[in-house]
């Protein structure tokens, strides 16, 4: 068979521990041997991060921005135990933080659904994708206490000097305060960046906030989503035949529940904390969602919601056998593939993604699985194949797809 071609590199980001080793066998068994592979790699294994200065994670953020398409291992955020353990010069900041500032992204995920991994909720046939908008809100707020008896104000002072106040409350006694904001513009990158996701995977866009009750702060949200909305989408979510939703955030919880999913969710920072721990529970686990970073620009970073898998990883290096998930990291690749095919017109590549993700559902189905599946499936006759031989299963699949 003759090797799938490619125009444009896709920026790879390694990583590290069993997501590491991970990373080599795909490449090795499920990509290499079908694809004339391009990409751009940097490596941000911790220690590589260290020899760098963190460098490497600025120049591989800045090449997402050139070649639009990454697919990132997951890597280890440092505490003071990575400190000592990889005797780091300093506590580098998260890469994925990194990445996401340079880009100014929106972080979606979702479910990947395979039969005998039942949702919780009996309705949801589709996957429900959410967008978390990461910045602001109570995520940087100011707190403080109050002691007693005494006035609470809000106050703005421009910068010619001109003050506005607003009173918050007139305490009788002790009690507690907060002050919180989010900027036009930030609002405005998120709103742009879930119309596009939306119209890229042609799902239709639900929007959430209390707007009733936070007339100015979320009726702000709600304002700049329509404004947006209408002024640069609406024209082309009707042509796709996708639909853009504004309700209230309980209202929301309750149709979700009822749903049977198949749309993106956007949420305000702590409800999107909030919903997609409970979402991506009740679809079934850590290890078969996918996590894409978007940026306002329409560069897209592919990676697993997952991290390195730690715990896995110490028994490999003892020489015992690992049965780790590697569907959330292969889904990365393809959908990484998949996009470049889309953007270079490449129509054998995003055949290829489509093809790998089928095989790797297939495996499953068939009742061919790692560890923590085995688990809660509900099929029946169930064998459990360690890290290798599941990727190995997923090859022989695609061999005969191709
Ligand atoms: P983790 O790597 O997600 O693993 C936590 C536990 O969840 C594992 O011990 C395992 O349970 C289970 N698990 C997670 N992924 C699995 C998979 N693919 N297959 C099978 N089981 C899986 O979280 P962690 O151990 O808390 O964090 C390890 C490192 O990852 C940390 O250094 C953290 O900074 C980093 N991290 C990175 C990212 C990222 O890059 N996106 C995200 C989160 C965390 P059992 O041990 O019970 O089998
Ligand atoms: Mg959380």
């Amino acid at each position: 068979m003759e090797k799938i071609q490619m125009e444009q590199p896709i920026v790879e980001m390694d990583g590290d521990e069993m997501t590491r080793v991970i990373w080599q066998i795909i490449k090795d068994q499920l990509i290499l041997p079908f694809i004339d592979l391009k990409t751009e790699y940097y490596d941000l294994g911790l220690e590589n991060r260290d020899k760098t200065d963190d460098q490497v994670t600025i120049d591989a953020a800045e090449a997402t921005k050139k070649y639009r398409v990454a697919v990132k291992c997951a890597t280890i955020t440092p505490n003071r135990a990575r400190l000592e353990e990889y005797q780091l010069k300093k506590l580098y900041k998260s890469p994925n933080a990194t990445i996401r500032a340079a880009l100014d992204g929106t972080v979606f995920r979702g479910p990947i659904l395979v039969k005998g991994i039942e949702p919780y909720v009996r309705t949801w046939k589709k996957p429900i994708m959410l967008a978390r908008h990461a910045y602001g809100d109570i995520y940087k707020a100011m707190e403080m206490k109050v002691g007693g008896a005494g006035k609470a104000e809000l106050v703005y002072t421009e910068n010619s000097g001109i003050e506005h106040r607003r009173l918050i409350y007139d305490f009788q006694g002790a009690g507690i305060i907060q002050g919180m904001h989010n900027t036009n513009k930030s609002i405005e990158n998120f709103a742009r960046t879930c119309f596009s996701y939306a119209l890229s995977e042609k799902m239709d866009l639900w929007f959430s906030t209390k707007d009733t009750i936070s007339k100015t702060y979320d009726g702000t949200f709600k304002e700049i989503f329509q404004n947006i909305y209408d002024k640069e989408f609406r024209a082309q979510f009707e042509e796709q035949g996708i639909t853009y939703f504004y309700t209230l955030i309980d209202d929301a919880v309750a149709r979700v529940i009822r749903s049977e999913g198949g749309f993106v969710w956007a949420l305000k920072n702590y409800d999107g904390d909030v919903m997609s721990d409970m979402v991506s529970t009740a679809f079934g686990s850590l290890a078969m969602m996918t996590s894409t970073l978007v940026s306002p620009k329409g560069c897209y970073e592919y990676e697993a919601a997952h991290g390195t898998v730690q715990r896995h990883y110490y028994k490999y290096l003892n020489g015992e056998k690992t049965s780790t998930n590697s569907v959330a990291t292969i889904f990365a690749w393809s959908g990484a593939l998949r996009k470049r095919g889309e953007l270079d017109r490449i129509d054998a590549l995003c055949h290829f993604a489509d093809m790998l993700e089928k095989a790797t559902k297939d495996v499953i189905e068939s009742g061919r699985m790692t560890g923590d599946l085995a688990a809660i499936t509900t099929l029946e006759n169930v064998q459990k194949l360690d890290t290798e031989e599941f990727i190995l299963a997923i090859r022989e699949e695609l061999e005969q797809l191709l």
